[in-house]
């Protein structure tokens, strides 16, 4: 029924009515199937109105085991299909979503809060990524060589895919991030259980049925629906789960790697939180820096993590800049229009205190202000442009994840790097200059996994994507992925 709903007027229609709204099961062994507690949902709520546009299983351990089951099973079968196979499966799943584009994006808008045309972006990316490992896993190098001073001696790394893996994802790009970790999960010869977030499952359950399409062997790749204490943590413990592929916050980041510290052998990819800084030198042209900064700041409504939430601005352009900053941001961020709503009500309330924060700190609000306490029809929060802050607030310092960025000076190439790297987070980064110099001398010492010169979310996606320090620990995209989902063993033949 879902995929006749393919425009923006005829799903919210059928939402209009009373009582309809999206029940979602999950997808195990490549059959829906009913959880087991047929009395326990999760209500999932639509950010533009605060209305329910779906109700997703509350799967619990049982319903955990049975995919994890199916995704064993179907492992040692797999593992040994040929790259040529795994390959056109992956192109045909590309096929699929190419083909139901439009809904997927009009889903992931509607779930999400996104405007439609950041999800036409996003549905692209995961075709892409499916796309990627498709043609990746073909053109795979070996290294065989003859052991120094022995000719008699081959010696060679052979990878092996490592088994069933976890793959756990938030819900800022829904169908791209777990499509980031699927794709080269099934790619490289493992199978797994996915986990999407329990705010925005819509587009994962189209994807089961994407699955089926395709033919996906039974078994190796499963979406069981749930939340995270319950459906997530029973799924990262399990025995039979020997990776985990997560993308999501710090905290998270650390329970799942306290539940995993006796499992030694358990392979684990954390793509965690980000508190990015944007540094904006003065040798460039406020008209090119003043977008590339904004774009930073608000898109998705800054409910991206390689969002720049920090702006540090040299001194001598500080006030042109803090001007050029708020005319853009008045002119082309608008609620309803290029502003989606934030995701959900909790997260509404959390943007909300930073903003009290920030209010009782004496904070200058340029743009926005403090967003009601009680919202009516949906989670509209104006992009807000704040300034007056010291330092040390913690504003400044944790990760807020809304449309809502700071702004303050510096006045040295030294202290801006300082400034940056004044944070516990590691993910991103932007500079904006036009000093040729300068990109290479500051980006290389930018504690961030991602630098940005004059640009921001470009992705090539063989290059490492991760972070450093508290954002996360091990790297995804291309060779990298490679390196999460296989094991490496070196062999020596004479
Ligand atoms: P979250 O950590 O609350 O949830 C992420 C996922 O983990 C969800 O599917 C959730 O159900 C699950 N989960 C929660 N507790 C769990 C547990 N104990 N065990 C296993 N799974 C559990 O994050 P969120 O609020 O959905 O997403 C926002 C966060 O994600 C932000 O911090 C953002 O920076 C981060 N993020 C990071 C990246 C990256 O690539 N580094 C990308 C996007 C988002």
């Amino acid at each position: 029924e879902l995929w006749k709903l393919n425009t923006l007027d005829s799903a919210q229609a059928y939402l209009a009515s009373p009582g309809n709204n999206v029940r979602l099961q999950n997808y195990i062994g490549n059959e829906f199937s009913e959880h087991s507690n047929p009395d326990s949902w999760i209500e999932s709520l639509n950010p533009r109105t605060g209305e329910v546009i779906a109700n997703l299983p509350r799967s619990d351990a049982s319903d955990v085991a049975r995919a994890v089951d199916a995704a064993s099973q179907a492992f040692p079968s797999w593992s040994k299909t040929s790259r040529q196979a795994r390959s056109d499966i992956l192109l045909r799943i590309a096929a699929i979503i190419h083909e139901e584009k439009e809904t997927f994006a009009v889903w992931e808008s509607l779930d999400q809060g996104k405007t439609l045309s950041r999800a036409r972006v996003e549905v692209d990316r995961a075709i892409s990524n499916f796309r990627y490992f498709a043609t990746y896993i073909l053109h795979e190098e070996g290294s065989a060589r003859f052991v120094d001073g022995q000719p008699s001696t081959l010696t060679y790394e052979h990878r092996s895919p490592i088994g069933v893996f976890a793959l756990i994802s938030p819900w800022n790009m829904p169908l791209y991030l777990l499509t980031w970790k699927i794709a080269p999960c099934i790619a490289f010869g493992c199978t797994g259980v996915a986990k999407p977030s329990e705010v925005t499952s819509i587009t994962a359950f189209l994807l089961g049925e994407v699955f089926r399409q395709a033919q996906l062997p039974p078994g190796v790749m499963n979406i069981v629906f749930g939340d995270g204490p319950g459906a997530g943590s029973t799924l990262v413990k399990s025995p039979l789960v020997r990776g985990v592929s997560f993308t999501g916050g710090t905290k998270t980041g650390i329970s799942i790697r306290r539940d995993t510290v006796e499992d030694i052998g358990k392979h684990l990819s954390l793509e965690l939180g980000g508190k990015n800084p944007t540094l904006v030198f003065d040798d460039v042209d406020l008209d090119q820096a003043v977008p590339i900064a904004a774009q930073a700041a608000f898109e998705n409504s800054g409910q991206i993590c390689l969002c720049g939430s920090r702006i540090y601005v040299h001194r001598a352009i500080y006030e042109k800049f803090i001007s050029a900053l708020v005319d853009y941001v008045q002119q082309h961020y608008r609620c309803g229009e290029t502003v989606g709503p934030v995701v959900s009500r909790p997260h509404y309330d959390k943007i909300r205190s930073y903003l009290l924060q920030a209010q009782s700190e004496k904070a200058a609000f340029l743009t926005g202000d403090v967003p009601s306490e009680a919202p009516t029809g949906g989670y509209w929060i104006e992009p807000t442009v704040l300034t007056d802050l010291g330092t040390d607030s913690i504003v400044m310092h944790e990760e807020i994840f809304g449309p809502v960025v700071t702004v303050s000076a510096f006045d040295t190439e030294e202290e801006a790097i300082k400034l940056a790297n004044d944070n516990p987070n590691g993910l991103a980064s932007v500079l904006l200059t036009k000093d040729g110099s300068r990109m290479r001398r500051v980006g290389e010492r930018i504690d961030a996994g991602l630098v940005w010169v004059n640009c921001w979310l470009v992705r090539e996606l063989g290059t490492a994507f991760g972070g450093m320090k508290a954002s996360g620990t091990g790297r995804e995209g291309g060779a990298h992925s490679r390196d999460v989902f296989t094991n490496l063993r070196t062999l020596h033949v004479r």
